[in-house]
């Protein structure tokens, strides 16, 4: 019985020796805040550090953004425009080019930087946690650590709770290296990140400051092309409205022509029908030379019996000759029918005749009739006013009219009978024209023809 016992008390003896060696050995590895040679939480950055990371990446992500749409509206700017303005547009184009590239290097750093602060802000953030299940960890270790191992091993009811709770121990250890490992690696990434991320961040970000500086130079530099620009498309914008209207005020004026002149022949008839009494028609014009009808070669005024009819040669030969409107200047600077703009760059119907001219030259009528419409809304001035600007419109008979456009004055009244060379008005730049001239157009039963052959 003695001897039994004696040889239990031995074999506890051994037991509770290996035991304590062993857990000894535990203890001694379960001392996480001295293994740990550096001091986590003297490194870390500190939340507001963090969230301060976290602005800069939002904002680069958005200074990125911006930049991009720039790039797209860039490069859907090219093609819009065409003719003066495509050239104009061409000297840029380089420019633009050079613009686009930089303004692409400058978002790209942007996402660069971006990209390294997530890195960044993740690792800090993987510490974070990493630290915070540490601290966990070890506030559970300071209440075992308040207990000696044998007191936790003498503690066990049992004997089965006795190694249950040295292999606890022992667990908590291994858990504890493990935890310990990560925390080191997680510590060292987040200061690799720190370094290198936030470093190439800054780097980044210097990048996009001087990518943002050359693009401002060249802003400035393409700003002013880019003014040209705008101030040469507003001009061309009026300046086509301009000639549009023009051209509609010149179609209406083929219905009103048309019917003046059936007015007018009208009156001839029926003047003809009734003997009259006696000028009853006040100033209008006396019955009598019947302005238009002497179609005949009668009033061919300068010698300018020329067959060679240069312009158009669509037309078949007029019968009737005039003169030519603006003496002193047998040149016609702008011809009848399509041409090429030279400011739109696309063709365009010119249906009269440019001819002269400096201000207050005189202006002829290019055969002899009747002034059948007068239109001074600017008279005696150079400019102003819109389409025809002042001028007049004579008959000549056989359906046959002519106009005379932006002069500076107009001298005949409706009704007036001219001449042919007789002066009618003087030279301006009024309504839509550029400068002074005349322009000069011929009309065959309200139709707009080419006046070249009539009056070469
Ligand atoms: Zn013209």
């Amino acid at each position: 019985m003695s001897r039994r016992f004696y040889s239990f008390k031995r074999t506890l003896a051994i037991i509770l020796c290996v035991a304590v060696s062993f857990a000894c050995a535990h203890v001694l590895s379960y001392k996480p805040v001295k293994a740990l040679e550096r001091d986590f939480f003297s490194y870390s950055p500190t939340d507001e550090q963090i969230d301060e990371a976290k602005r800069q990446r939002e904002e680069a992500q958005r200074k990125a953004d911006e930049a991009a749409s720039k790039i797209r509206s860039l490069k859907g700017e090219k093609s819009e425009l065409s003719g003066e303005l495509a050239e104009l547009k061409n000297l840029s184009d380089a420019q633009l080019a050079q613009y686009e590239e930089i303004a692409e290097e400058y978002a790209a750093a942007l996402i660069a930087k971006k990209e390294a602060l997530d890195k960044y802000i993740k690792s800090q953030e993987n510490l974070k946690a990493k630290r915070i299940q540490y601290s966990e960890r070890i506030s559970v270790m300071f209440a075992y650590e308040n207990k000696s191992t044998l007191e936790i091993l003498l503690s066990s009811k049992s004997i089965a709770g006795f190694f249950t709770n040295l292999e606890l121990i022992s667990l908590i250890g291994d858990a504890d290296r493990q935890m310990i490992d990560q925390l080191t690696i997680a510590m060292d990434d987040a200061e690799l990140q720190n370094q290198v991320a936030l470093k190439e961040a800054e780097e980044m970000q210097a990048i996009a400051e001087e990518k943002q500086g050359e693009l401002k130079e060249l802003r400035d530099r393409i700003g002013v092309t880019e003014e040209a620009l705008d101030r040469k498309k507003s001009q061309l914008s009026t300046w086509e409205q301009r000639e549009d209207a023009f051209r509609e005020e010149a179609d209406r004026l083929d219905d009103e022509i048309r019917r003046l002149q059936r007015e007018r022949e009208e009156e001839q008839r029926r003047r003809q029908a009734t003997p009259t009494p006696s000028g009853k028609s006040g100033g209008n014009n006396g019955g009598g030379n019947s302005g238009g009808g002497n179609s005949g070669g009668g009033n061919n005024g300068g010698g300018n019996s020329g067959g060679g009819n240069s312009g158009g040669g669509s037309q078949t030969k007029p019968k009737t000759k005039m003169t030519w409107p603006y003496p002193g200047d047998y040149t016609i600077y702008s011809p009848y029918g399509m041409r090429m703009h030279p400011i739109y760059k696309e063709y365009r119907m010119h249906w009269g005749v440019d001819l002269g001219g400096e201000y207050g030259n005189p202006i002829v009528a290019a055969k002899g009739g009747t002034v059948i419409k007068v239109e001074e809304p600017v008279e005696g001035q150079n400019t102003g006013g819109s389409n025809y600007g002042n001028y007049c419109v004579i008959d000549h008979g056989n359906g046959i009219s002519t106009a005379y456009a932006h002069c500076r004055d107009v001298y005949v009244h409706v009704g007036d009978t001219v001449k042919a060379g007789q002066t009618i008005a003087e030279c301006g730049s009024t309504g839509a024209s550029t400068g002074p001239h005349l322009h000069f157009e011929v009309r065959v039963n309200g139709e707009k023809v080419d006046p070249a052959p009539y009056i070469t």
